[in-house]
């Protein structure tokens, strides 16, 4: 089967983007913040119970605050970095900030650096890369040039917050370069809208990192 390209949904209450992929193997990168909301934009494309994996790029509550729930209805695999896990059990499923609880959920899958994610035609290849929380992962397609990078890099020079617990600058800063040196054609940031010519909007980040962390 061919391969279509991933689907932007954007989610409450943040506006955090939710990808879903259709491969084999049908994954949704990221659930944003409700459950309900979410189930009915999936089921535009595809029977919301025929996806098999929730690959939490980390754990704030707008990008995963609804994963719990959600397993429970999909049924599907929850895959994260174990350090993001802690860190999210730490808080006890909850965002202090901004007063926020989220059902809590277990991992099915721990990923860590260079484990591939197969999901067919298919292979997302995890990067660590810390700084905007401890467990923040990236995912690389690398023969269509994907990244999937949560809040790590945004386009246009943008990258990810440091100033809530858990961030890092100087992690950051060494997430961002790695990520400098990949090939990427397209990015798909956990907001605003996906780029092409990828590879230089993450070098325009690098560039406004060094200068600002
Ligand atoms: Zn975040």
């Amino acid at each position: 089967m061919s391969v279509k390209e991933p689907i932007k949904i954007v989610t409450p209450p943040l506006a955090a983007n939710v990808y879903l992929i259709l491969d084999e193997k049908k994954a949704i990168v990221d659930t944003g913040g409700d459950a309900a909301f979410l189930i009915k934009a999936l089921g535009k494309y595809i029977n919301p119970t025929e996806i098999d994996y929730i690959i939490l790029t980390h754990s704030h509550f707008d990008h995963a605050s609804a994963a719990g729930e959600l397993k429970e209805y999909l049924k599907a695999k929850i895959i994260m970095h174990p350090v993001e896990y802690e860190f999210v059990k730490s808080f006890n499923f909850s965002s202090p900030l901004f007063g926020i609880n989220f059902k809590p959920f277990t991992v099915d899958i721990s990923v860590e650096e260079e484990n591939v994610i197969e999901l067919g035609e298919l292979e997302l290849k995890v990067f660590h890369t810390p700084g905007h929380t401890p467990g923040s992962i990236c995912l690389y397609e690398e023969d269509k040039k994907w990244l999937f990078s949560g809040d790590v890099v945004f386009p246009h020079g943008s990258f990810g917050r440091v100033d809530f617990p858990g961030g890092n600058g100087a992690e950051l800063l060494k997430s961002i370069e790695r990520l400098a040196k990949l090939e990427v054609e397209k990015l798909y940031p956990g907001h605003d809208e996906p780029v092409g010519k990828a590879s230089e909007h993450i070098k325009r980040s690098l560039m406004f990192a060094r200068m600002m962390l």
